[in-house]
């Protein structure tokens, strides 16, 4: 099966399991199994976007977007930690004063859709992991992850068949939702700084100008502003006094060819 194919079915997975995680989390009065829908909707989308964002994002550049439409993946991926972000700090909000006042759950329907997940997570886990690129086998890792807090609405289910410590549940929903935030809020941060321009993470500048420094003919850097498209793909402005004007062209080679050792791609020279 193909990459593509192997994703969509992933998102489809997560995608309707969600839905259903919804429908009956709220039949339960699970809050645990809301968390988690809300934990696999993200999961949801964010296959999906990149999965669309996987041809469109890499469009070449054209008169509207000049820079090209990588940023476009960045958007995605803010708009997934948005969603998640607002979906955890809900179940927050709901279930902090649910643990003084638990309301009872239905423990059997809890076991039965919680083996179901793990069945379903099993399931996605090997599809993708049919698959050979860096994103299935994240992917593929994930849903394994996935498995652990199913476990745990397994296990609360399971005890609340003997007790009625019915604050097991609003307590698991709070530690799901604690997890997604804990991914999602640095994930949204990241994104937010590179539609910020900052410079991008993993090039370090007081490096990289030290190497440009130490090229043959270059004798000052002026200016050096480095930018990222995507996290991955970086763009640079560059302004240099040469020694000697008369051989810039060689020069030029030169910096850029340390520019893409750091992964700069696009880089505008001005020499002096
Ligand atoms: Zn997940």
């Amino acid at each position: 099966m193909s990459s593509s194919k192997n994703t969509f079915i992933a998102f489809l997975l997560n995608l309707s399991f969600s839905i259903i995680e919804f429908i009956f989390g709220w039949l339960f009065g699970s809050s645990a199994i809301l968390a988690d829908a809300v934990h696999d909707l993200g999961d949801a989308l964010a296959i999906g976007s990149s999965a669309i964002m996987q041809t469109y994002a890499n469009k070449p550049a054209d008169r509207v977007y000049p820079f090209g439409y990588k940023r476009w993946n960045i958007l995605a991926a803010l708009l997934t930690s948005s969603i998640l972000i607002i979906g955890s700090s809900l179940i927050l909000v709901e279930n902090i004063p649910n643990l003084f006042h638990p309301n009872p759950v239905n423990q059997d329907g809890m076991l039965v859709l919680g083996i179901i997940a793990i069945i379903i997570n099993l399931l996605a886990s090997r599809i993708v992991k049919n698959g050979h690129s860096h994103n299935e086998s994240i992917l593929s890792l994930h849903f394994l992850e996935d498995i652990l807090g199913w476990l745990a609405v397994i296990l609360v289910s399971i005890i609340l068949q003997f007790t009625d410590w019915y604050f097991l549940d609003p307590l698991l929903s709070l530690g799901i939702a604690i997890f997604i935030l804990a991914k999602a809020l640095p994930k949204a941060w990241n994104s937010v700084k590179i539609l910020l321009e900052t410079s991008p993470q993993g090039v370090n500048l007081e490096e990289l100008k030290e190497i440009l420094l130490a090229l043959e003919n270059v004798h000052e850097i002026t200016q050096l502003n480095v930018w990222t498209m995507d996290g991955y793909d970086h763009c640079a402005t560059v302004t240099v006094k040469l020694t000697n004007p008369a051989v810039a062209d060689k020069t030029k080679a030169n910096i850029r060819n340390s520019l893409i050792t750091f992964g700069i791609v696009q880089s505008t020279i001005e020499i002096l």
